[in-house]
């Protein structure tokens, strides 16, 4: 199986090639399909198994084919939301790379630091906006963020975002987000409160677990 086989358009195969990705993960192979076909998913799975990209890839692909049909590119189209700076800058990493051949725009926010400079590059406009959960409700409230055109939501770590204590975040989000959406839920461990979490998010979905 390759990413080829996939069904992953040149631009990104070009990025993942020069990355030297020669095959997808295990994780990467069965979630890309799902998410390609538009599906909802359910994903049981920790950091280090490529579940970045296995998200972040069919994401691309879809912004990428909409905006070749000359779609508005000024709008956020796809949110990622997550519980850490760190993880935050990582998956905006991730974007930048397999999506550098694609000319969709990313950008990353989180609390802890001046929100000048990221609402700067906000009004540049963004295709893809990777948020901690704070920083993410502060700049709505402000009116620097709407979620009205989310067509693809992933929330990622939800069972940190749980212990975190990020709950009420979560659902002050959840009330913004458009319904006609994909849905994409990832967590390491699938504890009651993580279940009845995906119940609020997830449509119609499929599971994969690494
Ligand atoms: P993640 O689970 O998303 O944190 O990814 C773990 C690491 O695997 C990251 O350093 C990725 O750059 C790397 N990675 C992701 N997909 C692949 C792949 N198909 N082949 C080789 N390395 C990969």
């Amino acid at each position: 199986m390759t990413f080829k086989d996939l069904g992953i358009v040149e631009p990104i195969l070009k990025a993942l090639n020069e990355k030297g990705y020669t095959h997808p993960t295990p994780i990467q192979e069965q979630a890309i399909p799902i998410l390609l076909k538009g599906k909802d998913l359910m994903g049981c799975a920790q950091t280090g198994t490529g579940k970045t990209a296995a998200f972040a890839i069919p994401i691309i692909q879809h912004i990428y084919n909409n905006n070749q049909k000359g779609r508005d590119s000024k709008k956020i189209k796809a949110l990622v939301v997550t519980p850490t700076r760190e993880l935050a800058i990582q998956i905006f990493d991730n974007f930048k790379i397999y999506g550098k051949n694609t000319g969709i725009k990313c950008n990353v926010i989180f609390g802890g630091v001046k929100q000048h400079a990221q609402t700067a590059a906000l009004r540049q406009g963004v295709d893809v906006l990777v948020a901690t959960p704070g920083r993410l409700l502060d700049l709505m409230n402000q009116g620097f963020i709407s979620l009205r055109d989310i067509e693809y939501f992933v929330l990622d770590e939800a069972d940190q975002m749980l212990d975190m204590g990020f709950i009420h975040d979560i659902k002050k989000i959840l009330a913004k987000l458009p319904q006609k959406r994909q849905s994409l839920f990832f967590s390491a461990t699938m504890p009651k409160s993580i279940v009845e979490l995906s119940r609020k998010i997830l449509g119609n979905f499929e599971t994969v677990t690494i």
